[in-house]
């Protein structure tokens, strides 16, 4: 089963899920962009994001694969079942597109003696 979605039309404009129906889907698209957001052009690139598909009724074991296409498209597709397969469009504007967030140092501890 292959999915072509254009992002923008399950986001709202602070980039959060347009409806709260339609959060885990823009949960497992945004992870995709994360991992692709940042690759170059053919480029690959194996993620955690699991396969949906349940051939036989039995969950597909597949993680997805995730490449950039030569017109800057994100294309998704399990390698095990090759049964799902995602394309994503107006990802490069999205607050996943430049990958993981940046790290920031932990809350102050408000014990000092936790840190011995
Ligand atoms: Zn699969």
């Amino acid at each position: 089963m292959h999915l072509s979605v254009d992002i923008r039309d399950w986001l709202d404009d602070n980039d959060e899920p347009a409806t709260p129906a339609l959060r885990s889907k823009v949960l497992r698209i945004a992870r995709l962009i994360e991992y692709g957001g940042t690759l170059e052009p053919g480029e690959m690139r194996i993620t955690l994001v699991e396969c949906s598909r349940r051939p036989g009724r039995k969950a597909c074991d597949g993680l997805l694969f995730v490449t950039k296409t030569e017109d800057d498209l994100l294309f998704a597709v399990c390698p095990i079942c090759k049964n799902e397969s995602i394309t994503i469009s107006g990802w490069q504007d999205t607050l996943y597109a430049d990958g993981p967030p940046q790290p920031f140092p932990p809350p102050e501890p408000k014990d000092p003696a936790l840190l011995n």
